[in-house]
């Protein structure tokens, strides 16, 4: 072994999705110095599970960043907050935060900001965006570390050109794939629900992440994981089959990758 054969070699932005769709979301975003979640959407159990699973400790998550109040998104941010030997500072939008049921005492590290505002956590660079959903002032985001750019936007009707200029030059995008527009026409749920999801301010629909993909990902963006997906309106081989048949016809090399509801997803190393 020569001297230089034992630099390190660890990748710099490391990213995950622990759990996406209406049971749970949470992802990890991390850097060497800084460790953020995107939504807590499951038990502070299974969020140090899934954790586990790919070598991280939720007592050192540095940042919750929360997109909007629906319990499959902050489910476990209220007893997130109170445990005390979880460090991680809480940032929610100004309108989002009173509307969290803190229970009898509101959690000390909670930060607030402006949709739209950017603003940085250790050396992640977070800039929000408003989205069009039926949730008081909910958000998406794209992050900037070590020059990489990493964009969520799931939890949206549909994608108006505001969002399309903050996804730009993602290396990975995390977009929603929440249903095929004729299995939740004959699906279960009811018409009040089935009319709540297609709506403008719903979930993004198949067609939608496909009309996406078609016209507005760029070449540059390596890694596309679609999420949220419907556990009764959609199913995962219908979405890989839609989204690489895309991504084929315009001949882009983007990796493909499927969101769990279930078990944390491939770890992503920039
Ligand atoms: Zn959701
Ligand atoms: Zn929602």
């Amino acid at each position: 072994m020569y001297p230089g054969s034992s630099r390190r070699t660890a990748p710099i932005v490391k990213f995950c999705v622990l759990a996406s769709g209406s049971s749970g979301n949470a992802a990890l975003l991390a850097t060497e110095n800084t460790r953020i979640l995107v939504d807590a959407g499951l038990s502070t159990f299974q969020l140090r599970k899934r954790l586990k699973a790919i070598g991280e400790e939720l007592n050192a998550i540095d940042a919750v960043v929360v997109t909007h109040e629906h319990s499959d998104h902050i489910a476990g941010l209220p007893v997130l907050g109170r445990n005390r030997d979880i460090r991680a500072v809480i940032y929610l939008s100004r309108l989002t935060e009173p509307t969290i049921a803190w229970g009898e005492q509101r959690p000390a590290r909670i930060e607030t900001f402006q949709a739209g505002a950017e603003f940085t956590i250790g050396d992640i660079e977070v800039r929000s965006f408003s989205i069009p959903h039926d949730a008081v002032d909910p958000v998406g985001f794209c992050f900037e570390a070590e020059g990489v750019r990493i964009g969520i936007a799931t939890d949206l009707g549909y994608v108006p050109e505001s969002v399309k200029f903050h996804l730009r030059r993602t290396d990975l995008l995390l977009l929603e794939a929440n249903h095929d527009l004729d299995m939740l026409k004959v699906g279960p749920y009811p018409w009040s629900v089935k009319q709540r999801v297609m709506s403008r301010v719903g979930h993004l629909s198949n067609l939608h992440m496909s009309d996406y993909v078609a016209q507005d990902l760029d070449s540059c963006t390596r890694h596309l994981v679609l999420g949220h997906l419907s556990e009764h309106n959609n199913h995962p081989a219908i979405v890989q089959m839609i989204a690489s048949e895309v991504l084929d016809r315009r001949g882009f090399a983007t990796r493909l990758s499927i969101a769990s509801q279930h078990v944390p997803g491939e770890v992503f190393q920039y």
